[in-house]
C-alpha cells in the first residue's frame, strides 16, 4: 500500500513521518521549492527572516516529546525573547515562563527533519485527484504521478477545497467542513532599520483596537538576520480588510504603526511585505483534530481542523497517521 501525502508543511510532515515510521510506503507532494509551508522563513542576502510562524509552544505530551527530541537534534531552540505587551498606548514588559520554541537555524528545520526518512516530491503543484473506489490518482499539469491506496490532504482548508471540489459535490458530509471559512488572513511586513532602536523588548503582543497584532526583532532569534529587522504582523481584521490593497501602502501603515509602537525615531532601509492568505484560525470554525474516510480511503489533516497553531497542525498530522495505520 502506497500512501499519498498532499502539503510538507508541519501537519503533513508530521503524518508522513508517523506513517514511514509504521513501516508504510509514503511520498509527499508539495508546490514549494522546499518543505515547510507556513512555517517557512524566507531566505533573504542578510539571513533568514521569519515572516510566518514566530514560535510554537507545547502543551501536549506528545509534541512535547517531539520538541525534546528536535532538541537533542539542534534542529530547534528555545526563544528567549523579551516580551511586552502594547495596550492603550502603553508599552509595558510582561515576562513570563512559557517555553518558545524556534527552528534553527530557520523555522522550516523542523519539518525538514521530520522528512529526513520520507520521500517528497517538490516542487510539484497537484492540480487533479481522482478516486476509482479503490485508488487516487493524482495529477500535475496533467502529469500522471501515480496511483495510491490512500490519499492525505494536508492543505490549507480553501486549498483542499479546491481540490476536492468534483468529489465534494457527491459527499455532503466533506462539504460541511467547507461551508464556514476556517483560516482567516495576515499581511506580514518586515522593517529594516538603519540603526538599533532602544526599545528592551524582543516581542511585542499587541492587545486592544489595534490594526497591528504582533511585533518582533529579528535578531533576537538564532540564526536570523543580524542588524535590526522588526517583524509586523497585522490583526485577521485589518489583513481581511484590506486584503487586496497594495503592498507598498502596506508597508506604509506598518512603518508608521511600528514608529507609533516603539516611540523612537526610526530611519527605515527597506521593507519585505508578504501576504498570508490562510494564515489564523477563525475563532469560531470548529475543532476536528482530522478527518479519516475509510469508505474513501481519505484523510484530511492540517491546524484549520484543530484550532491553528503549529502544535496543533502537528497533533492533527500525527493523529491522522495514528488513525490510518491502525486502521
Ligand atoms: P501549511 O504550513 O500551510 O502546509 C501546507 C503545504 O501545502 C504548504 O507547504 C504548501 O506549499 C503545500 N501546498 C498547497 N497547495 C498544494 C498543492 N496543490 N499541491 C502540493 N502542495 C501544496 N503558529 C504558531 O504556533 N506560532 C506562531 O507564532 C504562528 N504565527 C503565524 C504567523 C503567520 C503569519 C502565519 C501565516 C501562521 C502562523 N502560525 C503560527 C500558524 C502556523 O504557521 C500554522 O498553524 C502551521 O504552520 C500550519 O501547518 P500546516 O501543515 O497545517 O499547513
Ligand atoms: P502563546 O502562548 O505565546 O500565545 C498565545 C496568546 O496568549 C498570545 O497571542 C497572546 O495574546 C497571549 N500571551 C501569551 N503570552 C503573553 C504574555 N507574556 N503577555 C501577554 N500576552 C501573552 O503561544 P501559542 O498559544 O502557541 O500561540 C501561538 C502564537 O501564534 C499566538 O501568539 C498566535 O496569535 C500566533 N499566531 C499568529 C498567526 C498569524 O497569522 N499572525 C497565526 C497563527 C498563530
Amino acid at each position: 500500500m502506497t500512501i499519498a501525502v498532499i502539503g510538507a508543511g508541519i501537519a503533513g510532515a508530521a503524518c508522513a513521518s508517523e506513517l514511514v515510521k509504521q513501516g508504510l510506503d509514503v511520498v509527499v507532494f508539495d508546490k514549494g521549492r522546499s518543505a515547510g509551508g507556513r512555517m517557512s522563513s524566507k531566505r533573504t542576502p542578510d539571513g533568514y527572516l521569519d515572516l510566518g510562524a514566530q514560535y510554537f509552544t507545547a502543551r501536549a505530551a506528545a509534541f512535547k516529546r517531539q520538541c525534546e527530541n528536535w532538541l537533542t537534534l539542534g534542529v530547534v531552540t528555545p526563544w528567549q525573547g523579551r516580551l511586552a505587551i502594547y495596550e492603550n498606548g502603553t508599552l509595558c514588559a510582561s515576562p513570563d515562563q512559557t517555553t518558545r520554541y524556534i527552528g534553527l537555524p530557520s523555522m522550516q528545520k523542523p519539518v525538514q527533519q521530520l522528512l529526513q526518512q520520507v520521500k517528497l516530491n517538490s516542487p510539484c503543484r497537484v492540480d487533479t485527484i481522482k478516486y476509482d473506489g479503490t485508488h487516487w490518482q493524482l495529477y500535475s499539469d496533467e502529469q500522471h504521478l501515480g496511483h495510491f491506496s490512500q490519499l492525505v490532504i494536508a492543505l490549507p482548508q480553501q486549498q483542499a477545497a479546491m481540490l476536492l471540489a468534483e468529489h465534494l459535490l457527491q459527499q455532503p458530509q466533506l462539504q460541511a467542513l467547507f461551508n464556514a471559512e476556517a483560516l482567516l488572513p495576515c499581511w506580514s511586513v518586515n522593517i529594516e532599520l538603519d540603526a538599533a532602536t532602544s526599545v528592551p523588548f524582543d516581542g511585542i503582543f499587541v492587545k486592544g483596537d489595534n490594526a497591528i497584532s504582533w511585533l518582533a526583532r529579528q535578531s533576537s532569534k538564532t540564526g536570523r538576520a543580524p542588524g535590526e529587522h522588526w517583524l509586523v504582523h497585522f490583526s485577521a481584521a485589518f489583513s481581511q480588510l484590506h486584503l487586496e490593497a497594495d503592498a507598498a501602502q502596506i508597508s506604509k501603515v506598518a512603518v508608521a504603526e511600528l514608529q507609533r509602537m516603539l516611540g523612537d525615531d526610526i530611519s527605515v532601509v527597506q521593507t519585505l511585505c508578504h501576504r498570508w492568505r490562510y494564515a489564523q484560525q477563525a475563532p469560531d470554525y470548529p475543532v476536528h483534530s482530522h478527518i479519516y474516510r475509510t469508505d474513501l480511503s481519505l484523510g484530511l489533516c492540517g491546524d484549520w481542523l484543530n484550532g491553528g497553531r503549529v502544535e496543533n497542525a502537528w497533533l492533527s498530522g500525527y493523529q491522522l497517521a495514528r488513525a490510518l495505520s491502525y486502521d
